[in-house]
C-alpha cells in the first residue's frame, strides 16, 4: 500500500461547510429547546478533531417530556386518525423538503460522522428522503380486511397504530437509519421520539426542523440528543411508550428487551450487528469484480457497516489469484479528506471507534498474516483514520474472524467444497446478510437456502432495496426494516366481530 494523498478540498462543500448553520438543540413539542437540566455535549468532527457544537444533552427529563407530547398528540387524532392521504401528502413534502437541503444535510452528515462527502451527497441523504416519499407512498393504499364468517355476523381486521414509538439509532448512517425506523412509524399514524447516537446527532436534528415545515403537527415528531444510558435507557424503560424501533449494537439491543420486561412489555423490534460471509467459488463468472465487490463489502463506509461482509471464504484453488485481485481492488479505498472527492474512505467516527479497531488489528496481528493496512493513517490531519487492512489464512475461530469489528479490517479465510463453507458461514452468532459468487444456478440455490441469514445477495453484495425487507436472525436481530413489511411493526391488528340480526319481517 502506499501513502496517502495529502488533503484537497472540494471548493464547493468547503463553502458549503463554511455557512452552514448548526443546530444543537432537542426538538419536543414543535420547539427547539434546551435539555431540561441545561446540560451539553461537545460534538467533535472525527476527520480534524474539531468541536462542531454543545448538542444538548438530554436524560430522563426531557424523555418525560417528550413522551408526554407525543401521547398529547397521539391522542388528539391529529396525525394518528387523519385522512391517510393527509400522511401522505405531508411525508412526501418532507422528502421533497430532504432533497432541497440536501447540500447542508450532506455537509452535516460528513462533518458528524467522517463519512464521504460524495457518499452523503449522493446515497445517504437522497437515500432518506426516497424511504420517506415510499411509506408516504404507500400509507393511503394499506387495505383491512373483512373475514368471511357466515351471514349472521361481520368480521374485520383493521390495522391500528401502536401509539408512542421510540426510535433509537447508530451513528453509521444517522439520517438513513432514522428514516428507516421514523418514516414507517409515522406513516402508520403514530407519534415518533428520536434518539440519534451521540456521536451523529445533526441531520436527526435538522430534519426536526424540516418535519415542522412539511406539516408534522406538534409533538407527533420528537428528537433527543443524548447519551445512550441517559436518553436512551429512560425511552427503553418508559411507561407510556409503546414501542422501540432500535438498530445499534448487539449489546445494547439486548438491553431494550430487558428495558421492555422491567416495564411495560413493550414491543421491541431490534436490528442489531453481523459478521456477514463472501463466499467465493472458482466458478464465479468474473473474479476480477468479485474481488471489487468482495472490497466494496468492507470498505465502503470505513467497513462501519452492520452488513459488512468483513468474511472472506475462498476456495482453495483460487485462493493466490483472488487475493491478488483483491489487494488490487483494495487500492481504491485510501483514506482521505472525507470533503476531498478523490478520497477512497473517510475518517472513523471517533477517537473511541479507531481505537476499538485498532485493537482488533493489533489481535489479528497475533493470530493471522497481515497483507496490508494494519494501523492508523494520516494522523497529521487530527482525526481517525485507518488504513483498509487484510489478514489472510486466518482461523474461522479466531478473534477477528468471529467478533463484530465495525471497521475496515477483512479476514480470509480458504475453505474446500461447499459443504464445509456453509458449515463456517453459519457458525456465527450473527446472521444478518451473506454475498455468493458462483455461476452455477443448483449452487446459488442450495446456498441462499442453506445460510442462516436475513439477506443473500448471488453475485452481488449486500444489495438493498426499498421494496425488500433488511435485517437479519440469530443476534442480528428480529426486525426488518424496510419494504411494505416495515409497516407491520408499528401496527397493531384489531378484531371486531358484530352480529347481524334478522331483518323483521
Ligand atoms: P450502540 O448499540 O452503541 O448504540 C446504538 C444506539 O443505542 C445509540 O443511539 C446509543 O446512544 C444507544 N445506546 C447505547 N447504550 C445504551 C444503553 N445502555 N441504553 C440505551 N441506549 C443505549 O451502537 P453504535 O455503536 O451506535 O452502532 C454500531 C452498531 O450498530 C454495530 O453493532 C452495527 O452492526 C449496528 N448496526 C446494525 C444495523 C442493522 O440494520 N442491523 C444497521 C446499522 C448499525
Amino acid at each position: 500500500m502506499t501513502t496517502h494523498p495529502s488533503p484537497r478540498h472540494h471548493p464547493f462543500w468547503t463553502d458549503v461547510a463554511r455557512l452552514v448553520q448548526i443546530e444543537t438543540r432537542a426538538f419536543i413539542d414543535g420547539d427547539y429547546v434546551p435539555a431540561a437540566d441545561g446540560r451539553t455535549f461537545a460534538c467533535i468532527n472525527p476527520a480534524t478533531g474539531a468541536v462542531l457544537g454543545a448538542v444538548a444533552a438530554c436524560s430522563i427529563q426531557d424523555v418525560d417530556r417528550a413522551a408526554a407530547a407525543a401521547r398529547r398528540s397521539f391522542e388528539s387524532g391529529r396525525w394518528s386518525r387523519c385522512d391517510p392521504a393527509v400522511r401522505r401528502r405531508t411525508l412526501i413534502r418532507l422528502a421533497d423538503l430532504i432533497e432541497e437541503h440536501r447540500d447542508t444535510l450532506a455537509i452535516l452528515e460528513t462533518l458528524d460522522t467522517g463519512k464521504l462527502i460524495r457518499d452523503s451527497a449522493t446515497l445517504d441523504i437522497p437515500g432518506s428522503a426516497d424511504v420517506f416519499r415510499f411509506f408516504g407512498e404507500a400509507c393511503d393504499k394499506l387495505l383491512d380486511e373483512a373475514v368471511p364468517v357466515g351471514t349472521g355476523a361481520l368480521a374485520t381486521i383493521t390495522r391500528e397504530p401502536v401509539g408512542v414509538v421510540g426510535a433509537v439509532v447508530p451513528w453509521n448512517f444517522p439520517l438513513k437509519m432514522a428514516a428507516w425506523k421514523c418514516a414507517p412509524a409515522l406513516a402508520a399514524g403514530n407519534s415518533v421520539i428520536l434518539k440519534p447516537a451521540e456521536q451523529s446527532p445533526l441531520t436527526a436534528l435538522y430534519l426536526a426542523g424540516l418535519a415542522a415545515e412539511a406539516g408534522i403537527p406538534r409533538g407527533v415528531f420528537n428528537v433527543l440528543p443524548g447519551f445512550g444510558p441517559d436518553a436512551g435507557a429512560p425511552i427503553g424503560l418508559h411507561p407510556d411508550i409503546d414501542c422501540v424501533g432500535f438498530t445499534g449494537s448487539t449489546e445494547v439491543g439486548k438491553l431494550f428487551l430487558g428495558y421492555a420486561g422491567r416495564s411495560n412489555m413493550k414491543r421491541v423490534w431490534l436490528e442489531c450487528g453481523g459478521k456477514s460471509a463472501f463466499i467465493v467459488f472458482p466458478d464465479a463468472r468474473d473474479l476480477k469484480a468479485a474481488a471489487q465487490a468482495a472490497a466494496a463489502g468492507i470498505f465502503f463506509n470505513q467497513g462501519e457497516i452492520c452488513s459488512a461482509t468483513s468474511r472472506l471464504f475462498v476456495h482453495e484453488d483460487i485462493r493466490a489469484d483472488f487475493t491478488a485481485l483483491l489487494l488490487e481492488a483494495a487500492r481504491a479505498y485510501m483514506p482521505g479528506d472525507p470533503l476531498d472527492l478523490a478520497s477512497g474512505m473517510g475518517a472513523m467516527v471517533s477517537a473511541e471507534q479507531t481505537q476499538r479497531v485498532l485493537s482488533y488489528i493489533e489481535t489479528g496481528k497475533s493470530e493471522a498474516n497481515l497483507l496490508c493496512g494494519g494501523g492508523r493513517v494520516l494522523a497529521e490531519s487530527g482525526g481517525s483514520f485507518i488504513a483498509p487492512t487484510i489478514f489472510a489464512d486466518v482461523d474461522p475461530r479466531a478473534v477477528i474472524a468471529t467478533e463484530e469489528i465495525f471497521g475496515p479490517v477483512l479476514s480470509i479465510i480458504p475453505f474446500r467444497n461447499e459443504a464445509e463453507v456453509v458449515s463456517l458461514a453459519n457458525a456465527s452468532i450473527y446472521g444478518l446478510g451473506a454475498s455468493v459468487w458462483t455461476s452455477c444456478l443448483d449452487r446459488a440455490v442450495r446456498l441462499s437456502r442453506a445460510l442462516h441469514v436475513g439477506s443473500v445477495s448471488v453475485n452481488a453484495v449486500d444489495h438493498v432495496d426499498l421494496r425488500t425487507p433488511f435485517g437479519g436472525v440469530k443476534q442480528s436481530g428480529n426486525g426488518r426494516d424496510l419494504s411494505l413489511h416495515a409497516f407491520e411493526k408499528y401496527l397493531d391488528l384489531k378484531t371486531t366481530w358484530i352480529s347481524i340480526g334478522e331483518a323483521a319481517a
